[in-house]
């Protein structure tokens, strides 16, 4: 290969694991074939597990709550989601998305949805940081899935008392910005995989989950990259 070619693919694509900073073999992307085998995978989706589902009883119905991997604290999905989010590191979320997605699958999983959305960012913060780390996962499950993944039927805004009736907003005072629909008869009836990078309190996914079912949605269930 030309030399500045190779330069200029080397620049798009990193050579070295971000996991691991070893060298990259050809065809891994971002994450070398040593850490993806290593990765703290949790296997909800085959345990039944309600580990992540937990976080939302008696708060929005789910189907489903599952999580890829085990986020430590100073550990290797820390450092990867960090990379992912801040550091404009988009393939991560996408290969997380691949491979996740391919297990799904495998588990005949991707037949329980119609389509995937994933947590929006606030527009401000979408432009400021130029991309949503969570539309990366859904890319990448949407490839391996064979499932339609959409950008702006779920948007993140605020909104003054006249767009919003007011029980809501104090239903919602500790979430600043409020989730809403842009289409409500793409959601109706509809089973949706709703994805996110990390699940912690999981109160941002909670509201998602029920701006969805308030637009009547049939079920909703969640995938994350990682649980803390
Ligand atoms: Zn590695």
């Amino acid at each position: 290969m030309h030399r500045m070619f190779t330069d200029f693919v080397s620049m798009l694509f990193p050579e070295y694991c971000l996991m691991c900073s070893g060298p990259l073999e050809r065809g891994e992307e971002s994450i070398c074939i040593h850490c993806k085998y290593n990765l703290p995978v949790t296997n909800h989706h085959l345990s039944s597990s309600a580990e992540v589902l937990q976080k939302f009883w008696g708060k929005v119905p789910l189907r489903y709550a599952w999580a890829y991997l085990k986020f430590t604290k100073q550990g290797n999905v820390q450092k990867v989601l960090h990379k992912l989010k801040y550091n404009g590191h988009q393939q991560i979320g996408i290969t997380l998305g691949h491979w996740y997605g391919h297990e799904l699958s495998a588990a005949s999983l991707n037949k329980e949805f119609d389509f995937i959305l994933p947590v929006p960012l606030h527009p401000d913060k979408l432009k400021k940081r130029g991309y949503n780390q969570s539309d990366t996962f859904a890319k990448g499950l949407s490839d391996s899935m064979g499932l339609p993944w959409y950008q702006n039927v779920l948007q993140k805004g605020t909104f003054n008392e006249t767009q919003t009736n007011k029980r809501r907003l104090e239903r919602w005072q500790n979430v600043k910005d409020v989730y809403c629909v842009k289409d409500a008869t793409v959601i109706a009836n509809q089973r949706i995989l709703l994805v996110d990078d990390v699940v912690t309190t999981g109160s941002t996914l909670e509201a998602c989950a029920l701006t969805l079912v308030e637009a009547a949605c049939k079920e909703v269930s969640i995938a994350t990259i990682a649980t803390a």
